[in-house]
């Protein structure tokens, strides 16, 4: 018999979730996340993969996994510090070390458990850490696993961010402290300011750590945020994910020698849950390989990216400040911006609606990924049922 507190709790909050459309449906996709998805049999043009690069499905790194499975079978076998490193586990940490440019990396099971595992792993309740207000949940979470005290900033406020720097600084409270933002923000597409947040740090002596989970692949002509403005040696901790741009699963840090060394012996999700399989370890690193090969993913990456945003803005679309191939449109009220998403979907557009908590009240968008697989013909049509149901539901 399950508790009937428990019951009444889920009742009455999904219910209340639901009456003000905010609950979420999760839609399986049957087959491959590429340009074309198809859910409940039905093929749609797909706008909210983070697969930027396209190589989710890349047959280059289905092959590599398949060899990986073949040798070493489908799990790491034990946590990394007893014997579940496998020297693919290292050859990923030595190609992201290459691709970040620093002098060592730590690979994780998610984007999300390396912040999890990276704030704390050197953070405590003695000391600061100055959080963008827009940084991801896992930052979020990060930050108040490490009991350090959190001091939240404006949005890419860089007068705000040295006013309370400074504050911090010069109230005596504290050991260190951190300044953390993400690289790209996911839902606007913008770009941290980072060369006035390097030397707000170098004038406070703060940390800096840098989420760049949306950026690898996509900024600095796909080495990250960090490389675009040719900051890799003041960047403290680069962090990114394997499953955005990349294609596959896990995280990392990557930064100086010592601070790789720290994290191996004190970082939890390290010390304390398996890594990432064979088949991932061997993808991710083939993937890397490519970036650093080529930009031509990178290049039709932003040519898709540029096409989707000119075309949404000729339509007479809000598309907000997005300095990236990441495009939302912004439609505003709640109920208004699902009934858009919904529309689309029936015209064969998978374009998901964000709204509060994601994002603030009022402000709700639906949010374009275009990634270097889609052609032309799929974003034209994409612009067309944008046409379409901008005009019929008044947005246009
Ligand atoms: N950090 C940021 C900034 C993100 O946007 C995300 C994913 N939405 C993550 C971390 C988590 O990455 P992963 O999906 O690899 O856990």
């Amino acid at each position: 018999m399950s508790s009937k507190t428990l019951d009444h709790f889920l009742q009455e909050n999904l219910q209340d979730l639901k009456e003000r459309g905010l609950y979420n449906e999760i839609d399986p996709v049957q087959g491959a996340n590429g340009p074309v998805i198809t859910i409940n049999g039905k093929e749609l043009i797909n706008l909210s993969s983070n697969n930027y690069l396209g190589l989710a499905t890349d047959e280059r790194l289905k092959e590599v996994a398949i060899e990986a499975v073949k040798e070493y079978g489908v799990g790491a076998g034990a946590v990394r510090t007893i014997n579940g490193t496998l020297d693919l586990h290292l050859k990923l940490e030595e190609q992201i070390a290459k691709f970040k440019g620093t002098e060592a990396a730590i690979a994780y099971q998610s984007g999300f458990n390396c912040n999890v595992a990276a704030i704390p792993g050197v953070m405590d309740k003695h000391d600061a850490i100055l959080s963008d207000e827009l940084n991801h949940a896992s930052i979020i979470d990060g930050c108040r696993l490490s009991r350090a005290k959190i001091i939240r900033f404006n949005h890419s406020d860089m007068d705000d961010l040295r006013k309370k720097a400074k504050e911090a600084v010069e109230s005596g409270q504290y050991n260190k402290i951190m300044v953390i933002t993400d690289g790209v923000f996911s839902m606007d597409g913008d770009i941290a300011k980072l060369p006035e947040i390097v030397e707000i740090a170098e004038e406070f002596d703060l940390i800096t750590y840098v989420d760049d989970a949306h950026g690898s692949g996509v900024t600095g002509k796909g080495a990250g945020t960090v490389k675009h403005f040719g900051l890799q040696d003041q960047v403290d901790f680069q962090i990114g994910t394997l499953s955005k741009a990349i294609g596959v699963i896990g995280g990392y840090v990557a930064g100086k020698r010592d601070l790789i060394d720290w994290l191996k012996v004190r970082s939890r999700p390290f010390l304390f849950s398996t890594a990432v399989t064979p088949a991932d370890a061997a993808a991710s690193t083939k993937a890397i390989e490519l970036l650093m090969e080529s930009t031509e993913l990178h290049d039709k990456l932003w040519e898709n990216g540029r096409y989707l945003k000119d075309g949404l803005k000729k339509l007479g679309f809000d598309i907000g400040q997005s300095e990236t191939p990441i495009t939302p449109c912004i439609i505003g009220e709640e109920k208004t911006t699902q009934e858009f998403s919904k529309r689309l979907y029936e015209e064969g557009v998978y374009a998901k609606s964000i709204v509060f908590p994601t994002v603030p009240r009022g402000t709700g968008r639906v949010r374009n990924m275009p990634t270097a697989a889609h052609t032309k013909d799929m974003l034209d049509q994409a612009l067309h049922s944008y046409e379409k149901v901008g005009k019929e539901l008044g947005v246009i």
